[in-house]
């Protein structure tokens, strides 16, 4: 029986599993390294099925066109399993100990394609190339036609282990700023700034009609990017800092740790951390509201389950700026302290042609 140790792998959390449950070997069989703890292959084998599992070898599902272009040489499993999830410390070591699992496999008929050829994850290739598979789509869809208030392609399990994973505190005094054009002559004054009344909140891309949340900045350029002002516009910059410590979900980079973690939920979770990443970029854009009130539906459903889920708000990247967006579901935890006016000179363009 082979056995790898510690030294074999970067993944903390399986560096951890085999220094409680593997035993002391002199020497390891893949890296060499001698004295340390190790787990055999067999049991090694147990762990990494359901990471293995994800990839398909690329022959299976590549169009022809796309297997003969392009250099697929290091799109082997072991440089997946090493560059993309840092599970092992080397291609080779993980290239030896795959080998030693897979590739002489006693079982007749067995035929491990993804040992020989270069692969990928066929899903990711899906959402990518079509709509198959893609689940934000499939919710967009459903939550739009068919099942407005309990949409079952929303998996809620999935959801909560995925968001329970990305929470970020935020303590009491940071503060956060909002930016509104200037309509009246007068600049808006303090208990103007925060969101609006019951009866006058619009849709948003997070919010419902009539159910306000206060949309606020990391810095004074986000939050005025955001609400895209003409030049010669007179805006007001409001400052609000927080008078209790909130809860938020972090949509950027959402991050699921080690792929360990989830045992055989792996491709699940993998697949709704897709379907988060989506409504992130989505609640990212900007609303333009001659667009049906249905297509900010999902990003709205979201935003709620995570609200009822006892978070204060969530974090997003802005699509206009460099810098975050929180959106708050109750702005009582935070205070306007300052308003300025801000007069806007000049402003970039960046465009595309098409
Ligand atoms: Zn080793």
């Amino acid at each position: 029986m082979e056995f790898c140790c510690t030294n074999c792998f970067f993944d903390e959390w399986l560096i951890g599993h085999i220094k409680i449950y593997g035993k002391r070997v002199n020497k390891c069989d893949f890296c060499g390294d001698k004295n340390n703890f190790a787990i055999n292959i067999n049991e090694f084998e147990g762990l990494i099925s359901p990471i293995v599992g994800l990839y398909t070898a690329i022959t299976n599902f590549y169009p022809m066109e796309l297997l003969k272009e392009g250099d697929h040489s290091n799109d082997m499993i072991w440089d997946k399993l090493t560059n993309d999830w840092g599970i092992f410390n080397t291609p080779d070591i993980a290239e030896n100990i795959l080998s030693a699992i897979y590739q002489d496999d006693p079982r007749e008929g067995t035929f491990y394609d993804f040992m020989n050829d270069a692969v990928a994850i066929e899903e990711e290739w899906s959402i990518e190339h079509y709509t198959i598979g893609n689940l934000w789509n499939e919710f967009c869809v459903e939550i739009k036609h068919q099942n407005r208030f309990n949409p079952k392609s929303f998996n809620k399990e999935m959801i909560n282990l995925i968001i329970s994973a990305n929470i970020e505190t935020i303590l009491t005094g940071n503060k956060f700023y909002r930016a509104r054009i200037q309509r009246d002559k007068k600049p808006y004054k303090l208990n103007e700034m925060g969101a609006p009344a019951k009866d006058l909140a619009i849709y948003g891309r997070i919010n419902p009609q009539g159910i306000p949340y206060l949309y606020l900045s990391e810095n004074e350029e986000t939050s005025i990017s955001e609400i895209r002002p003409n030049i010669l516009d007179k805006v007001n910059l409001a400052i609000f800092e927080l008078e209790k410590d909130i809860k938020v979900i972090d949509l950027r980079n959402l991050n699921i740790g080690s792929p360990f973690r989830w045992g055989d939920n792996l491709k699940e979770i993998y697949l709704n951390q897709a379907f988060l990443n989506d409504f992130s970029a989505t609640v990212s854009k900007p609303i333009n509201f001659k667009t049906s009130y249905l297509e900010y539906l999902p990003t709205q459903f979201v935003s709620e389950y995570i609200k009822n889920r006892g978070f204060d708000g969530i974090i997003y990247p802005s699509s206009v700026c460099t810098g975050y967006n929180i959106a708050l579901f109750n702005e009582e935890k935070c205070k306007c302290i300052s308003v300025k006016k801000v007069d806007i000179s000049t402003i970039n363009y960046k465009f595309s042609t098409s």
